[in-house]
């Protein structure tokens, strides 16, 4: 019979958990809500619930459990650093008290890190030995597999593709520095650029749609398929700067291919054509033979990116 992982996904929204066998099959899976506010301890007694109902629906004990978190995670530590969209995780050691409870060893994991390992073992990214994957959503985040085994780095903050400069006179990031990935095409940048678009009135097209509303990426991106040359070029000009930020990477990484998720990718051949455009005219020699593959797993990206994980860490 095949072994089981306990896998959870720790969003600010949904706390969800599964039992996955090595095939990457959800055989159980349990979805809760995220607590809104609460202390690290009523947080921390929530997830200890989720992972004891899990467990008892296992026909077998699982040999680990690995658990995907979008923030700052010390893996050695098994804590949380700081997760700014998930209540109350900040230096919350969570894989000791899991343990303790369940008696197998319990790993932690950056969400987009943990994405990047399931793609690779399960998903778009199977068959290949050397895997960038990038999550395009309201922020940008990526992993990277070396030699088939996730990439972490000195402290574990390997694959924070977000964060590479593309123009340093572009927009503040969330992190310090101007003109990062994240602060130039991520879904908050591209809401931020339909704003831009608003205010100097070149687009009433977005307004009809936005009304009085604040408007999101999916508006612009809305406006743009219904013809607006202005939203259109906006998407565009993301879609080239993306390149840049992942032609730079694909330099220096040599991946046999990229994979990306999240929901800027409704923007479709808008976004992405020009980004492939970018990313293979700035491909010095064989990088350009770099293939961009759409991420297959979809909703359960994030728990079989954390199976994924459970399973490398105990072979
Ligand atoms: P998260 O980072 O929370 O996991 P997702 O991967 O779901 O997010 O992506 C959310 C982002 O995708 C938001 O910024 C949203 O505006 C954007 N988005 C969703 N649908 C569309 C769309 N049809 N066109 C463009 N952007 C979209
Ligand atoms: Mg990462
Ligand atoms: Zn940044």
């Amino acid at each position: 019979m095949s072994r089981l992982v306990v896998a959870a996904d720790f969003g600010g929204t949904n706390l969800r958990s599964a039992l996955v066998n090595e095939a990457g099959d959800v055989v159980e899976r349990i979805d809760r809500s995220t607590p809104a506010e609460a202390s690290p301890d009523a947080i921390l007694r929530e997830i200890l619930q989720l992972f004891r109902d899990i467990v008892a629906r296992a026909p077998a004990p699982p040999v680990s459990a690995a658990l995907g978190v979008p923030g700052l995670i010390d893996a050695d530590q098994g804590m949380v650093i700081l997760a700014p969209n998930v209540a109350g995780f900040r230096n919350l050691v969570l894989t000791a008290p899991i343990e303790e409870q369940l008696g197998i060893p319990v790993f932690i994991e950056n969400d987009a890190s943990a994405a990047a390992l399931g793609e690779f073992r399960f998903g778009a990214g199977r068959g290949t030995r050397h895997l960038l994957h990038a999550t395009l959503g309201t922020g940008i985040g990526g992993g990277i597999v070396i030699d088939g085994r996730l990439y972490r780095g000195a402290r574990g903050l390997a694959g924070e593709i977000g964060h590479v400069i593309i123009d340093p006179a572009g927009p503040r990031c969330n992190c310090g520095s101007r003109g990062c990935l994240e602060s130039m095409v991520s879904g908050v940048a591209f809401a931020e650029r339909a704003r831009r678009v608003l205010a100097t009135g070149s687009s009433p097209l977005l307004q009809e749609i936005v009304g009085a509303r604040d408007p999101s990426a999916a508006d612009l991106q809305a406006a743009a398929e219904a013809g607006d040359k202005t939203c259109e070029a906006e998407i565009r000009h993301g879609g080239h700067l993306l390149g840049l930020g992942l032609g730079s990477l694909v330099n220096v990484l040599n991946p046999e291919a990229i994979t990306l998720s999240g929901g800027l990718l409704n923007m479709g051949d808008m976004l992405l054509g020009p980004m492939k455009e970018s990313m293979h005219s700035i491909a010095y020699g064989p990088a350009s033979g770099t293939i961009v593959r759409i991420s297959s797993l979809g909703d359960e990206a994030g728990l079989l990116g954390a199976a994924a994980v459970a399973f490398e860490r105990v072979e």
